[in-house]
């Protein structure tokens, strides 16, 4: 099963994809996250992604592709992904519709995020995240046990330095301009639209019916 997690910053992809990836028994890809990891070590790529990140602009078509490509590659992926983060743009998500056939994986499951920018706006600028394990956490619905440490590793959480209020706007502008058009290219294919304005175990009881539902249809269609 491949699951392609597309929509807006703060939509709750991170969280719904790790969520999924534990039910599925199948890796969490997310690019931001790899990307974020090249900018810590401070790698050659990590520089150029670091200024990028920084204004919410996106990286290079090329150098993301190659990116998916090098991470597919790897056994664990085998037996499906979950992508969150990636296509973001026309050009990424037509070379991963060459990429997929090619690694033996089969056609994505789409699974559409979706909810008003001042929602999404107010997420992002409560947001914290676990430096050691990258579990999300929000003041508001998702609250640490302990305030301001992460429940499972006990250290202290951190804000994103791209959830500045100026950032994320540029961030939600990039992903309007760039990345929603993406849905027009899904359509008609295994595109599930999801309202993200809801509690988070709400938003993953609907997506795991959308992944059932796909599931027993494929295994009709074999049997
Ligand atoms: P969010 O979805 O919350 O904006 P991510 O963690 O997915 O955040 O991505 C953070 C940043 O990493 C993006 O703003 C962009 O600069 C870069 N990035 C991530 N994935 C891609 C991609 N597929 N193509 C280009 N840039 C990307």
């Amino acid at each position: 099963m491949v699951l392609l997690l597309f929509g807006p910053p703060g939509s709750g992809k991170g969280t719904q994809s790790a969520s999924l990836g534990r039910w599925l028994q199948i890796p969490v890809v997310s690019t931001g996250h790899l990307l974020r990891s090249e900018v810590e070590e401070g790698t050659p790529l990590g520089l150029v992604a670091k200024d990028l990140l920084a204004r919410g602009a996106l990286v290079g078509d090329a150098v993301m592709n190659d990116m998916i490509a090098a991470r597919l590659r790897r056994p664990d992926c085998g037996n499906g992904v979950i992508l969150d983060g990636y296509p973001r743009t026309r050009q990424q998500a037509e070379y991963l519709d060459q990429l997929l056939p090619e690694r033996g994986l089969p056609e994505p499951l789409v699974l559409h995020f979706d909810a008003p920018d001042p929602v999404l706006v107010t997420r992002l600028a409560t947001r914290l995240s676990c430096p050691a394990c990258g579990r999300v956490y929000n003041v508001k619905q998702r609250a640490p046990k302990r305030l301001g440490y992460c429940d499972q590793e006990g250290v202290a959480l951190v804000s994103r330095s791209d959830d500045q209020y100026g950032v994320v706007v540029e961030r939600l502008r990039t992903y309007r301009e760039q990345t929603a058009p993406l849905i027009d290219f899904y359509r008609g294919r295994r595109l599930f639209q999801v309202n993200a304005d809801r509690g988070p175990d709400e938003v993953l009881d609907e997506l795991k019916g959308a992944v059932d539902s796909i599931l027993v249809r494929s295994v009709r269609r074999r049997g």
